[in-house]
């Protein structure tokens, strides 16, 4: 997977007081700056009245406003999609201007990114640092086979930037027409990023932007024959969904490729570092106010260590900072919505009746937080499901039950991360023979796939793979091979 003669982007040191001041001087003048998106299709387009989008941490300011797809747009859309004629080489060569582009654009896209999903500047900063590896990965890797045809990419909230732009620049890598359907919470981020890529030389037929509802537009998108693949990041039920509607309309064979949820579980054995360990589960379970598919949801201590360990752990996350997503000094922003919140908070109720609620900071009076919390659990079997919020369950274990809390960890039917500390070399290797996971992390944090070095994606619920950012990924989006057929 290392590919020498390609470089990730650098993105920003934010310790680095000149890097600073370039950040905020670019950042600064969209601090009250208002974005419109709409549907970006090849005609005209007769979208729905425009409604204002919110900023999470903040009721009093409007980052924007969307006007929804229509319908007919999205008719017309899919009546004028036409795949990318272009040679692999030449659309490459605008994918990397897009990277470009996004670099040089970085003040408005973190305004937008902090305002519209409540994001910190190092979470703004790994956004767009993986937003370009994407564009940049996929570029190099763009083959020349048939692309699928119409594929539609129906992207998440929480990466509104990065996973948008991995899926679009994916399918039109392979030249595909794309239809972009951004998640309801973050357009503006996505209107921007089409607009760009049309800039750049991206035709208009190849790809068009169509805000909307999931069950209104994305739900077209993925049930129209004129559709060849779906490529979506979401929830597990969703994606089932999809699936659903694909195999009643869409040609057999059409794929899906579906990054979904997961369980994700870390193991501490008594032989960790437990300042390094600690600094992994805060990072892990509370970056990005844990709105990440990779976070850390259920943390096993060995028992012979845990009394200390969990006073570390909350004294650690006695410091973390919640705000301003604004501010550098933030450590984590608001949850995305007050649905959101109150989904999270009704599951940290019901651990407070039953007693079982360890630890929690504080949070600021206004905007969608939620504060860290610390939930005492049996083991993962007590999560029912996916707590897409800055909540960790804390399990124990003894060492004679390490192979049977893989079991229980792996029986979830989840498979995305995995986190191990320990200082047992043999260890790490029984511990990866065993465990069911796309991504396992040892003695680090698991959060933060790097493009190309590290492909992302799960297993079982979690996902269809193949890995984003990896060698398999683009193949998906190219046309299933005609088998047996002469030439
Ligand atoms: N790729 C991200 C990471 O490694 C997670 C993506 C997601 O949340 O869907 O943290």
């Amino acid at each position: 997977l290392f590919l020498p003669e390609r470089v990730n982007s650098k993105g920003f040191d934010l310790r680095d007081v000149p890097t600073l001041e370039e950040m905020d001087a670019a950042r600064d003048p969209w601090r009250t700056a208002s974005w419109a998106a709409a549907p970006i299709i090849a005609g005209e387009a007769q979208p729905e009245t425009p409604e204002p989008v919110t900023n999470p941490y903040l009721d009093t300011d409007s980052p924007g406003s969307v006007a929804h797809a229509s319908p007919g747009d999205v008719q017309t859309a899919l009546d004028a999609a036409r795949p990318w004629q272009a040679p692999a080489g030449d659309r490459a060569a605008v994918l990397n201007k897009v990277a470009d582009l996004y670099e040089e654009n970085f003040g408005p896209l973190f305004a937008i990114i902090a305002r519209e999903a409540g994001k910190t500047p190092l979470d703004a900063v790994a956004e767009l640092r993986e937003a370009v590896d994407f564009l940049r990965y996929y570029a190099a890797n763009a083959p020349d086979a048939p692309p699928a045809g119409v594929f539609s990419c129906i992207s998440p909230w929480n990466f509104p930037l990065a996973i948008f732009t991995g899926q679009v620049s994916a399918a039109l890598a392979a030249g595909n027409a794309v239809l972009a359907k951004p998640a309801d919470q973050t357009p503006l981020i996505a209107h921007e990023a089409v607009k760009l890529m049309h800039e750049a030389g991206v035709p208009r037929e190849a790809l068009q932007f169509l805000p909307g509802a999931g069950s209104v537009v994305g739900a077209a998108i993925t049930s129209d024959p004129r559709v060849n693949g779906v490529a979506f990041t979401g929830s597990t039920a969703t994606a089932q969904r999809i699936r659903t509607a694909m195999a009643e309309n869409l040609t057999p064979g059409a794929p899906l490729i579906a990054e979904t949820g997961g369980i994700n579980a870390m193991i501490v054995d008594s032989t960790a570092l437990p300042e390094q360990a600690v600094q992994a589960i805060v990072e892990s379970a509370f970056q990005s106010a844990g709105q990440r598919c990779s976070a850390l949801r259920c943390l096993y201590v060995q028992e012979d260590i845990v009394g200390d360990f969990l006073d570390m752990l909350t004294g650690a996350m006695k410091e973390l900072r919640l705000g301003d997503p604004w501010h550098v000094s933030t450590d984590a922003g608001p949850v995305i919505d007050s649905a959101a919140q109150s989904e999270i908070a009704a599951h940290i109720a019901q651990a407070q009746a039953d007693g079982r609620v360890i630890y929690q900071t504080s949070t600021p009076q206004t905007g969608s937080f939620i504060a860290p919390t610390l939930i005492r659990v049996g083991g993962i079997e007590d999560l029912d499901k996916e707590i897409f919020g800055p909540v960790l369950h804390v399990a124990t274990f003894r060492a004679e039950e390490l192979d049977t809390v893989i079991d229980t960890i792996n029986g979830t039917g989840y498979g995305l991360t995995f986190g191990l500390q320990t200082r047992i070399d043999d260890r790490v290797q029984h511990v990866a023979d065993r465990i069911h996971a796309g991504n396992i992390y040892v003695n680090r944090n698991q959060i933060g796939a790097i493009v190309g070095s590290q492909p992302f994606g799960g297993e079982g619920l979690s996902g269809t793979g193949p890995k984003a950012g990896g060698p398999h990924y683009l193949a998906r989006f190219t046309a299933p091979e005609r088998k047996g057929a002469s030439g």
